[in-house]
Formats: C-alpha cells, sequence, structure tokens
C-alpha cells in the first residue's frame, strides 16, 4: 500500500485527487494520513468526500475512515467499471474538481462513460466549466480519448445547484504532447456573463479590460442568462494562439465589486502575457496526468505553482515516469514528462 503525506507541499484538496485518480488508473491501494493539513481546517470537505466516493463507485474501491473532516483513509480499487454515472456535491463544491479525479481512469477504461455531475459549475479556487471545455479538454483529446462536456445549468455558490454531463469515449491511442511555443495571439474574447444580474454589472468589469488590456469591440462581449437556481457573475478572459486556448477567469463573490473581480482575472492574464509561455498557471498543474497516460509530454510555463510541483511528486509515487523541471529563462520553465 502507498503511503501519502497529505501535509506534503501544497497541503490541500489536489493531494487527494491525484492520488485517487491514479490509484484507479494503475490498481496501486494507497493511505494518506494528515489530509490536507496545510487548511484551515484540516480533513476531508464534502467536496472531496463526493472525489472520494465518486473514486469508489467507478473503481468498486474499499475505502476505509473516509468521511466529512477525516485526516486519514486508505482507498483499495479493485475493476475501473466504464458506464453512466451521477455524482452530486449537493453544496456548491466545485463539479470540475470531481470530475479530475475520475477522468484519468475513465479515458482510459474499457467502453465508453457518461458522467452527471451535480454541484457548483463556476468557482474561486476550480477550473471553471469554460476552462474544461476550451483549454483543458481540447488538449486531453490530443492525447487520445474523446471527451464532450455540456453545460446543462449553471451553479454557484452558496446553494450550488449546477449540472454538466461529460461523455468519455476511450480509444486506445497514446499520443504525446508538446506545447512548449506560443504563437501569436490570433484570437482574444472578454466574456462577462451575468447570471440573474443585470448586464450592467459585465460592463463594469469589460470597462476594466478594455482600460488594462486595451481589448475592445468584438473582443468584449456581455451575456445573460437566468439558467441557475442563484445569482452569479462570471468574467472569462480567453486568448488562443497556435492551436492553444488559455483561459483567465474571475468568479463573482458577494460583497466584491465587478471591477475587483475583472482586476484579478486580468493580472493574470497580464502575468501570462509577460511570461511569453504558452501554457498558464493552471494548465501547468492540470496537464501533468494527461501527459503521463500518453506515454509522455512537454510544455513550457511560467514559474511552476506548489500545486504543479506537488503534482509532480504524487504522481511519481503511482507511475513509473521521470518528470523533470528545467529554468530556460527568466520567466520560462520546461516541464517534461517521460514514461
Ligand atoms: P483546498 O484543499 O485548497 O481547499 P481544493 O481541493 O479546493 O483545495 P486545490 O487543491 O487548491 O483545490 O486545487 C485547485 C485546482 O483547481 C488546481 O488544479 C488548480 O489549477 C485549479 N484551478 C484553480 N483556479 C483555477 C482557474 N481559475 N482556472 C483553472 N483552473 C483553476
Amino acid at each position: 500500500m502507498i503511503l501519502i503525506d497529505g501535509s506534503f507541499g501544497e497541503g490541500g484538496g489536489q493531494i487527494i485527487r491525484t492520488s485517487l485518480a491514479l490509484s484507479l488508473v494503475t490498481g496501486k491501494a494507497f493511505r494518506v494520513e494528515r489530509v490536507r493539513a496545510r487548511r484551515d481546517p484540516p480533513g476531508l470537505k464534502r467536496q472531496h468526500l463526493t472525489a472520494v466516493n465518486a473514486a469508489a463507485a467507478v473503481g468498486r474501491a474499499k475505502v476505509e475512515g473516509a468521511g466529512v473532516g477525516s485526516q486519514y483513509f486508505s482507498f483499495e480499487p479493485k475493476d475501473v467499471v466504464a458506464g453512466d454515472y451521477d455524482f452530486s456535491i449537493g453544496t456548491a463544491g466545485s463539479t470540475t474538481l470531481v470530475l479530475q479525479t475520475i477522468l484519468p481512469p475513465l479515458v482510459i477504461a474499457r467502453g465508453a462513460s457518461l458522467v452527471t455531475l451535480e454541484g457548483g459549475t463556476h468557482n474561486v479556487h476550480a477550473p471553471p466549466f469554460d476552462f474544461l471545455a476550451k483549454t483543458f479538454l481540447p488538449l486531453v483529446r490530443r492525447t487520445g480519448p474523446k471527451v464532450e462536456i455540456d453545460l446543462i445549468r449553471y451553479g454557484f455558490y452558496p446553494p450550488g445547484g449546477g449540472k454538466l454531463t461529460v461523455l468519455i469515449e476511450p480509444t486506445g491511442e497514446r499520443k504525446r504532447l508538446d506545447i512548449t511555443r506560443r504563437g501569436e495571439i490570433s484570437r482574444k474574447l472578454a466574456r462577462a456573463l451575468c447570471v440573474k444580474l443585470p448586464p450592467s454589472v459585465g460592463e463594469r468589469a469589460l470597462s476594466v479590460v478594455r482600460e488594462r488590456l486595451g481589448w475592445d469591440g468584438e473582443e468584449l462581449r456581455v451575456e445573460t442568462t437566468a439558467n441557475a437556481v442563484s445569482p452569479g457573475f462570471v468574467l472569462t478572459l480567453e486568448m488562443e494562439s497556435g492551436g492553444l486556448t488559455e483561459l483567465f477567469t474571475g468568479v463573482g463573490e458577494r460583497g466584491v465589486r465587478a471591477e475587483d473581480v475583472a482586476e484579478r482575472a486580468v493580472a493574470e492574464v497580464e502575468n501570462y502575457l509577460a511570461s511569453g509561455a504558452p501554457v498558464g498557471e493552471h494548465l501547468a498543474d492540470q496537464l501533468l496526468i494527461p501527459m503521463a497516460l500518453a506515454g509522455g509530454g512537454s510544455y513550457v510555463t511560467g514559474e511552476p505553482s506548489l500545486h504543479t510541483t506537488t503534482n509532480v511528486e504524487i504522481i511519481k509515487k503511482f507511475l513509473d515516469v521521470e518528470i523533470t523541471t528545467e529554468r530556460l529563462s527568466e520567466r520560462q520553465w520546461k516541464i517534461e514528462v517521460s514514461a
């Protein structure tokens, strides 16, 4: 049984999700101690517990000790079974992070799966639906599997109530993925989505984008919808270059002005543009598993985050892969995954 120290590195929920995903991929059992030790309060939150339960369902696993607040548990998988699954978080916990847990085993399973997830679809500190649809999954598809995601209903903090479906079809193909140069930026789009809120909220956020990034005209778009149980505001800033779409997001929070949500997202874009690297901070920690499963790959990114360096170490505990990090210049690092 592999022993995982949940206080290692970033010491948060990602250690749990990566361990669950790769335990299912390899069939190796693990036990994790000091779960989310660097968070207050530590232990499993409901969202992480849903990930444990989802992984257990997909892999017919035996789980001991997992409950809300648990600071250790063990996970012993049997077989990964493709099929139809429906997981509900019950709160606004992130649906996309639950998907992050079960996608790796399902893309290499024997057969197709249809996964329905209910909860939050646009959360602070988690990949928003749009990031999966436009940035992450198109790259996963380039490594072999077919994956389609659809948003049925938006879900925001605090009630959640969002819903998305994911169709996963393994193809048996494993294609190496290399993203080492950023081409010229051929398309930019700032989309301010006002859910059960007036379009003026979006206009205010877009005025920050216009002022700080100089985007204008068709590059700025306000959209409104009432397709959610509670109001929400999302600003996505996307840039396409050489077949890659990077997307940075600001999610509205109660008491935070739309302008401030926009300022934060714009700062991420400025940082991305200044680095000159094709892969942004969040994509960098999420690409490691698909590349490892595809038999290898490489990418150039800005300074690796603690999420990335932590993920590297957890991946190496389960898979026989080499992952190297090389500093190329002041602002660029190359990460290479070799199986
Ligand atoms: P915690 O234990 O900190 O409560 P958690 O389980 O909620 O953690 P993290 O361990 O912080 O989550 O992992 C968050 C994941 O979401 C990381 O993979 C990160 O790259 C991703 N992420 C966060 N914000 C964004 C964003 N704006 N766009 C894309 N991905 C994001």
